[in-house]
């Protein structure tokens, strides 16, 4: 079994989360941001060092290429994200860049060619934390989206993103996606707390959540904060309270099944001086069962027009795109498994509650996705932390799936 150089990877992630590091320990690059540019810079950097051929497509995904003894081949890909949230840690899809990575050094290493060619992706925008929604490079690669309709998307300062990757030097010219894909693997932290909580270190992901989510705008009336009168008011603001706590209890009320929490409060004004007249208060959605997820979607809906009848307040609710659950091909899961059994690393099967861009390559090619603990199943904060040796061990696991798929006859 082939084995990484698992300090080099250690010493590759702390380098990385140098750019756009917090005072917390955590790490700001959120997508095309200036420390976008400059963490992309770095692993082009280290791709070409390690000999690999870079390309960019046209909504800024980075494929670091390993050419095949058959070249004609379709890749094998392996990757995840280089971006962050809004802080967010240094684990979070940059392990699964960087693993990939050091697995093809891995290979240079020991001088193993490969049958089909490999290719290390890092997609743009997985966070979505500038840029909402997120996810989107791959699903543009996954054709689930359209390249317009990304460009003309705006950050909170109204900025394009198709002018920011312009000016980030990342808006290159590949199509995106219309390509076959061998295969593709995603190794990620966990991001939630079941793989320590069992000690165990790999984990096989077996299927996705149910996802869906919305937006409620509230509208209310204009008026001054310090003479109207406390009956004539019509404030959004504390009809979007009452709902937001309505769906607080509502989310409690879904364990161990699903999770739902508002996220997004913008208000308007937003103006001590003035009563707001209208508040946008967004929120996420996941559960195990489709029905599930369907009946925490009508609940809200009504929570919000029963709130909206009661304080004189026009609602509107909007639904957002949902996710269906679907399983992984079980082939790659019971590779990540024998895989893992043979480095003589534990392992189980467990779903993934979030979205990741494995999620999206779904539709393109068999997919796999793999997870190591993180402490205390934390992620999107500062305080996210992987062990080494869990970072090494996944990424040991990660280069010897590729060279399996990568070598496969037929
Ligand atoms: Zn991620």
């Amino acid at each position: 079994m082939l084995k990484v150089d698992g300090a080099r990877l250690w010493s590759d992630l702390m380098t990385m989360a140098t750019i756009g590091a917090t005072a917390r320990g955590g790490s700001f690059r959120t997508a095309l941001s200036d420390a976008d540019r400059d963490g992309r810079n770095l692993f082009v950097h280290w791709a070409k060092e390690a000999g690999l051929e870079v390309s960019v497509d046209k909504i800024g995904n980075i494929f670091a290429r390993r050419a095949g003894t058959d070249d004609s081949l379709p890749p094998v890909m392996a990757g995840s994200h280089l971006d962050t949230q809004a802080p967010g840690g240094k684990f979070d899809g940059v392990l699964g860049v960087l693993a990939g990575l050091e697995a093809v050094r891995t290979l240079n290493r020991v001088g193993l060619s490969t049958k089909r060619p490999i290719e290390i992706v890092n997609w743009t925008n997985e966070e979505g934390a500038r840029f909402p929604p997120g996810v989107v490079g791959s699903n543009l690669f996954a054709g689930r989206t359209t390249l317009e309709a990304l460009l003309a998307t705006r950050d909170r300062a109204g900025i394009l993103m198709g002018d920011e990757l312009n000016r980030i030097g990342y808006a290159g010219h590949r199509d995106v996606g219309q390509r076959p894909v061998d295969s593709y693997l995603e190794l990620h932290i966990e991001q939630g707390p079941v793989l320590e909580e069992a000690g165990v270190t790999i984990g096989a992901v077996t299927h996705t959540s149910n996802q869906g989510g919305g937006v409620i705008e509230i509208i209310g009336e204009n008026g001054h904060s310090q003479t109207t009168r406390m009956s004539r008011r019509r404030n959004a603001l504390v009809g979007a309270a009452r709902i937001i706590t309505e769906i607080e209890r509502l989310g409690m009320a879904q364990e161990p099944h699903g999770m739902v929490s508002a996220t997004v409060a913008d208000v308007w004004p937003n103006n001590r001086i003035n009563i707001p007249h209208r508040v946008n208060v967004g929120f996420l959605i996941v559960h195990a069962e489709g029905e599930g997820r369907d009946r925490i979607l009508d609940d809200i809906e009504t929570i919000a027009r029963t709130m909206g009848q009661d304080c004189g307040l026009e609602v509107s609710f909007t639904r957002s795109p949902q996710r269906h659950r679907f399983d992984f091909p079980s082939d790659l899961v019971a590779l990540t498994e024998t895989t893992a059994k043979q480095l003589g690393h534990t392992s189980m099967r467990l779903p993934t509650w979030t979205a990741h861009d494995a999620l999206n390559m779904h539709v393109v090619c068999p997919t796999a996705l793999i997870f190591v603990p993180c402490r205390d199943g934390i992620s999107h904060s500062e305080l996210e932390w992987c062990e080494p040796a869990h970072a090494t061990a996944g990424a040991d696991v990660l280069v010897n799936m590729i060279l399996d798929r990568a070598n496969r006859t037929g």
